[in-house]
């Protein structure tokens, strides 16, 4: 089930939401990122893993959102990472099991039996200064940045060419702003871009949390796209985002939505900021 991307970086796509499963090789074992939605997915991946040789000795959250938060109990129980942020988020949103019962409604419907929620969000916070995923495997850089989530974290994997964005840089999912978590969400929006674009100059290979892999040219390609996107957000213009268009066949019952509610959120910011007192 796993397709290699780069020398030593697999990954496996789940049925719900085209979401991405990363797997780094180490020297001892694995790192997972983002492990998947499905727990017979998980278990599966787990199963080749352990045909493979190949424990998972560490895992990362690319972001305190539940699909990028879950674990199976047959990946082991490996050390789980998110930036500082990330597991601060997790906390606050997390604190109880009343709390997960909440997380349960936000799963469509069709899927929540089938996604496991007892190891959900157990993730170690890294320091701000920690700039790298403490594992004995290739150097992954982490690039915080306030954009999607508090505490969003791309994975760069230098030596490897391969640039993990999360929930950035897809073509799929227009990009979705943090809009109660950030004082100036278009803003933060874009810094991000300009980080993203700043660190890829050698990336051969990006892989988003939900959607397609793409080369080098994809790279540009998609930050200039979401760029576009947060300036016609941003300014209101009228958009020709292939994402939301008449051609797109992802997620056309529920972008459209996603899209209309930003603006709306913007609009509503800007009012009351514009409110005296
Ligand atoms: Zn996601």
């Amino acid at each position: 089930m796993l397709r290699q991307v780069a020398d030593g970086v697999l990954i496996h796509e789940s049925e719900f939401c085209q979401s991405n499963a990363v797997v780094v090789q180490g020297r001892a074992g694995v790192l997972l990122i983002d492990p998947g939605v499905l727990g017979y997915e998980m278990a599966a991946l787990a199963n080749d893993l352990r045909e493979l040789g190949q424990p998972v000795v560490a895992g990362f959250s690319t972001h305190p959102h539940w699909d990028h938060l879950l674990w199976h109990p047959r990946l082991g129980s490996a050390p789980r990472y998110g930036t500082a942020r990330c597991a601060a988020t997790v906390r606050d949103r997390l604190p109880d099991a009343r709390a997960k019962a909440r997380v349960a409604e936000l799963i469509p419907p069709d899927i929540v039996e089938q996604v496991p929620l007892d190891l959900l969000g157990l993730v170690t916070g890294l320091p701000a200064e920690v700039a790298q995923i403490p594992w004995d495997g290739p150097r992954i850089r982490i690039i915080e940045h306030q954009a999607h989530a508090p505490g969003h974290a791309a994975l760069l994997i230098g030596e490897r060419g391969v640039l993990v964005a999360g929930d950035m840089l897809s073509d799929v999912l227009i990009p979705m702003l943090d809009l109660n978590g950030t004082a100036d969400p278009i803003e933060d929006y874009l810094a991000a871009l300009r980080l993203l674009e700043g660190a890829a100059g050698d990336v051969d290979v990006l892989v988003p949390g939900h959607g397609s892999t793409g080369g080098a040219d994809q790279v540009r390609a998609r930050i200039d796209q979401d760029r576009a996107y947060v300036h016609a957000l941003r300014d209101a213009h009228v958009l020709s985002d292939p994402r939301v268009g008449p051609a797109a066949t992802f997620g056309k019952d529920w972008l459209p939505g996603v899209h209309a509610r930003q603006l709306q959120g913007l609009a509503r910011r800007s009012g009351s900021d514009a409110t005296p007192g």
